[in-house]
């Protein structure tokens, strides 16, 4: 992407145009005396046209001898790496010898130099530019990054330099990065209140080499939790309370079905947080069936287990129990965790790639109806009105959860015991175990 650096001694206003360009109020500044500012860099567009652009850092004030080496390392840096410098001077203060000074670095480039006369904040102090043309570049600009004054004509000149090909190139970019965002997990950890959803999540967010990251939601109140493990990208569903809980009861009322059901809806993954305790109780069913009702991926998280006897036998019981009360989601796998003793944690967040893998997976046409052949040898539909069922033949739809469409003579004679036995081994064969699959009937006619 065509780089566009801004450059210049210190407090001419080289963040404050950043800001300006950027069209943020705020860059990340860093007031502790004595201590440069890291560069900052931020991809931005101007008439479409998209480019970066590079603060190259403050100093502090006061004592600009000490840090002329600093600057000059910081801008001898950038003439490698940038297209083109934005050559910030400061237009109430006059030319300076330090600026003299960085003129002569950039003067080694063949790069194009725009100098930005800034802090003319009023039209009637353009003069004061003239003085700057002894610096030895062409293109000097007028501007007042607080007024946001001649801003524009600045990115104009700066616009007209970056070539076709770059622009054609960094849309390519941008494409290419929104492609790989779109592969973030979004995951809502959903579960009656104290089944252990905050102590979870933090055990999560807990975990080695794990990035994390707030991230705000689609409306107010809502805040995602970003989280990077093993090159895998999460992203934790409207986890401001889950979060906040640690320090703060918010009460039952926080927790509400609505909010549930939010996250939920917006959810790749599901995972349902039972307490291993209690088992799955009434409420669990509940939340549960809307898990069914959205067709969503889930896991069956069952947590607490520190809390039982370490026995294989009773932990079969809990899981057959569980297995049972929400036999309507026979696709989720069942992950055993303790948040307290962070047990189970890394199989969880393995599951949770494995589930969204499934559910994103696509068979070609061939091996289906080979496996539907194989299913049907395996039992014939029931007879409907004293006549046999048939299925011609089947394709998976677009998008997920996968979606089966199946041509047959009768698709009203499709009940749902049939229908169970179909998508069970459909699973089975196809691969499909943690995935919530769809049949979709259609009478060959309507083709
Ligand atoms: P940097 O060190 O070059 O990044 O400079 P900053 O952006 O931090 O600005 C230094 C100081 O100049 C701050 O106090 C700004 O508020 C002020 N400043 C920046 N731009 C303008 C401007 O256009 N007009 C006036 N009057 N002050 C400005
Ligand atoms: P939430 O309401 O679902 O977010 O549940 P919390 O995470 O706030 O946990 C509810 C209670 O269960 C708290 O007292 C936790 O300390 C406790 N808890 C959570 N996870 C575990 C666990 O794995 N083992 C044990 N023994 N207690 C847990």
């Amino acid at each position: 992407m065509f780089r566009v650096a801004i450059v210049g001694r210190p407090n001419v206003g080289k963040s404050s145009l950043f800001n300006r360009i950027i069209g943020k109020r705020k860059a990340i500044v860093e007031d502790i005396p004595g201590v440069t500012r890291d560069r900052v860099v931020a991809k931005t567009e101007w008439l479409g046209v998209p480019f970066e652009v590079v603060d190259t850092g403050g100093y502090i004030e006061g004592d600009e001898d000490k840090f002329a080496p600093y600057i000059r390392k910081q801008i001898e840096k950038e003439l490698d790496l940038s297209d083109l410098f934005i050559f910030v001077v400061d237009g109430k203060e006059g030319l300076t010898p330090t600026d003299k000074d960085i003129a002569k670095i950039l003067h080694k480039t063949k790069k194009p130099v725009l100098v930005a006369v800034n802090k003319i904040d009023d039209p009637s102090h353009e003069d004061r530019i003239y003085e700057f043309y002894e610096l030895g570049f062409d293109k000097v600009f007028p501007v007042s990054s607080i007024q946001k004054y001649g801003v524009g004509d600045l990115l104009d000149e700066v616009v007209k330099h970056i070539p076709d090909y770059e622009v054609e190139a960094a849309k390519e970019e941008i494409k290419q990065e929104k492609k790989e965002k779109d592969e973030v997990i979004k995951v809502a950890i959903v579960g009656k209140p104290n089944a252990g959803k905050s102590s979870l999540l933090n055990a999560i967010l807990g975990e080695e080499r794990a990035v994390v990251s707030n991230i705000p939601g689609t409306t107010r109140d809502v805040i995602d939790t970003l989280f990077e493990w093993n090159g895998h990208k999460f992203l934790f569903l409207d986890t401001a309370g889950l979060r906040k809980k640690s320090k703060v009861d918010y009460g039952i009322e926080f927790f509400s079905v609505g909010r549930t059901l939010e996250a939920l809806k917006r959810a790749d993954v599901v995972v349902h947080v039972i307490d291993a305790k209690e088992g799955a109780t009434e409420q669990d069913t509940k939340i549960a069936h809307l898990i069914q009702k959205y067709s969503k991926p889930a896991i069956i998280v069952i947590n607490k287990i520190d809390t039982l006897p370490q026995r294989k036998e009773v932990l079969n019981r809990i899981k057959n129990q569980v297995r049972e009360r929400l036999y309507f989601l026979p696709y989720a796998p069942i992950v055993l965790t303790s948040a307290k003793q962070k047990r189970g944690i890394k199989q969880l967040l393995q599951e949770i790639v494995e589930v969204y893998n499934q559910a994103w997976k696509r068979v070609g046409t061939g091996q289906l109806n080979r496996a539907l052949q194989q299913i049907l040898s395996l039992r014939q539909p029931p007879a409907y009105r004293g006549k046999p069922l048939k299925i011609y033949y089947a394709t998976q739809l677009e998008g997920k959860p996968p979606c089966f469409l199946m041509f047959v003579n009768y698709p009203e004679g499709f009940k749902e015991h049939y229908v169970r036995f179909l998508e069970n081994n459909l699973r089975e064969i196809l691969g499909f175990e943690k995935a919530p699959i769809k049949l979709i009937f259609r009478g060959r006619d309507r083709e």
